[in-house]
């Protein structure tokens, strides 16, 4: 008797395990991929990912009543985890392009922004994007300024790709090349810290960022589309730009 009653205690407690993971379920989470290695929209502060675009992904998750998990991985392996489920949503600062909307599907624009170049702080010859010509050129790997890069195809330029945007500044800052194209926050934000660059003004293109969700996940896209108007129309999206964009 004693034992049929430890027996059916185990079962019972196994039972409640089972359903708490269960009520854990992947609706209960909202898995965002991103880079962390693009400030200010997204960077450890520490060992915690902070940023733009945690901080709306934080608001959306919130409207969704889900708990917002963040997965840090390579930039281009953002868009095969959208594709294949592992995350929900791509948030990484990541531009609008015709390639990309043939494998994903992408969410209203909440900012525009543009690709600039860098050089040290010694270099006079490069003061726009025509002065690009056949010079070496540092990218990262992916983005649109390795795609624009290459598409505008600079006569006798040469591209050095790199896996993190802050590689290709170190690279500058020890001359092994000429310039950088990547995206003016991060532009902006590592030259503050690096007084030997500086940002050429001229912008290179611009263009817009958007949230990626699995081609034809309309129930998410639309609830991320609602959020983002959302927070455009209460002022709380200029007030997180505000919070880590300063003037
Ligand atoms: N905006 C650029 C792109 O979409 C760079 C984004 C990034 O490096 N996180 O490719």
């Amino acid at each position: 008797m004693k034992n049929t009653f430890k027996l059916f205690a185990i079962l019972a407690a196994a039972l409640m395990l089972a359903g708490m993971f269960a009520g854990c379920s992947e609706s209960d989470t909202l898995v965002m991929a991103t880079n962390a290695e693009f400030p200010p929209y997204e960077y450890y502060d520490g060992d915690k990912i902070v940023g733009i675009d945690v901080e709306i992904a934080e608001a959306i998750a919130e409207k969704l009543g889900r708990k917002l998990v963040i997965e840090d991985i390579a930039f281009d392996s953002i868009i095969p985890a959208v594709q294949s489920g592992k995350a929900d949503m791509g948030v990484a600062g990541m531009t609008i392009t015709a390639d990309r909307l043939q494998n994903v599907d992408f969410s209203d624009t909440y900012v525009t922004a543009s690709q600039v170049i860098i050089v040290h702080k010694d270099n006079t010859d490069i003061n726009s994007p025509d002065d690009l010509v056949g010079k070496t050129i540092g990218v990262q790997l992916g983005t649109t300024g390795d795609i624009y890069a290459e598409d505008e195809d600079i006569e006798g330029a040469t591209l050095e790709r790199y896996n993190k945007g802050f590689e290709a500044v170190q690279a500058l800052q020890q001359k092994k090349i000429d310039a950088v194209i990547i995206d003016d926050q991060p532009a902006k934000y590592f030259a503050e810290q690096n007084p030997d660059i500086k940002v050429i003004d001229e912008p290179f293109t611009v263009e817009d960022y958007a949230i990626a969700v699995k081609k034809g996940n309309t129930e998410l896209l639309k609830k991320i589309n609602d959020a983002i108007r959302e927070l455009k129309a209460s002022g709380k999206l200029q007030e997180i730009f505000d919070k880590y964009i300063g003037d």
